[in-house]
């Protein structure tokens, strides 16, 4: 029986064989590589993948989808039948990060998925917590999100997304997916996103807290200056008048990540962030 698409699970699925065709390529899976899939459907990507891989593992919401998958009973498919939003990335992908090394370290440990758009802000910093272990994350999003995620300093979607993603990953705008693409079509354009974890930079969590509330702060009304929207804390930065007239849309990643580091060093008492 075919399956009823449920607009709360955000789910509308690939058909067309060649962007199917250019995501797994862009994904490029290599039988030493350990990947799970985010929201398998129907399969679409999932079979692919199979195609390539001795094992694979899948989570998905949809028990009507879980059922399908089970009753496959594919030896190297792993069904993790919960919400995304509860799965422990960072457990699955230290694992899969020492199963790698153990067999030499040729492969990698990936993330992919045509992502439900509903959770995807959520979804990327559930992610986060994963970053240690993960070598490469490829996802399909909406074109706006990609967008703001890859957006650069000055550019109008250069945001509180684009600076805290921009923080932990190197990212790259891949292409361009229709909404023709897909059953039921979208009613957005769609992108694909590739994401990989600057190994070289460790950030402490209060930093990153920190990081997070300051952007959220900088970006609360774009079009004033960081003098109205940092209140008490441009003191603390002891910014200068020039940097005060700026707006928080041209201030560069590596200086909010200099501000949040200054901050956290300051007693938590007297910072109040
Ligand atoms: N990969 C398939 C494709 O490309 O045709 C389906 C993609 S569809 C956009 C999103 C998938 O994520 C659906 O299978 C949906 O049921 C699943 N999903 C939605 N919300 C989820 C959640 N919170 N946890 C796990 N899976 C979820």
């Amino acid at each position: 029986m075919a399956h009823q698409t449920r607009k709360r699970f955000g789910q509308h699925f690939l058909t067309d064989q060649g962007i199917i065709r250019s995501i797994v390529n862009r994904i490029d899976p290599k039988a030493q590589d350990r990947v799970i899939e985010i929201g398998p459907g129907t399969g679409a990507m999932t079979y692919p993948l199979l195609d390539h891989l001795p094992q694979l593992e899948v989570v998905e919401i949809d028990r009507d989808l879980i059922a399908f998958w089970e009753a496959k009973k594919i030896n190297k498919l792993t069904i993790h039948a919960m919400d995304v939003l509860q799965f422990n990335f960072r457990e699955w992908a230290q694992a899969a990060k020492s199963s790698v090394i153990d067999e030499g370290n040729k492969g990698g440990v990936k993330v992919v998925g045509n992502l439900p758009y509903n959770i995807s802000s959520p979804l990327l910093f559930h992610l986060i917590s994963a970053i240690e272990y993960v070598d490469e994350q490829v996802f399909m999003l909406q074109k706006e999100v990609v967008e703001r995620m890859v957006a650069a300093p000055g550019e109008s979607e250069y945001s509180r997304l684009s600076v805290m993603l921009q923080t932990v990953y190197h990212l790259e705008n891949c292409f361009e997916v229709p909404p023709e693409s897909f059953e039921p079509p979208p009613r957005v354009d769609s992108a694909i996103v590739a994401m990989w974890p600057k190994k070289n930079v460790k950030i402490p969590t209060e930093t990153f807290n920190v990081l997070e509330k300051l952007v959220a702060l900088a970006f609360s009304q774009r079009r004033k200056m960081l003098a109205n929207n940092l209140g008490h804390l441009k003191h603390l930065l002891e910014l200068d008048a020039d940097t005060l007239k700026s707006r928080a849309q041209n201030i560069p990643v590596e200086t909010y990540l200099e501000w949040a580091t200054k901050l956290a060093n300051i007693p938590k008492e007297d910072r109040i962030i």
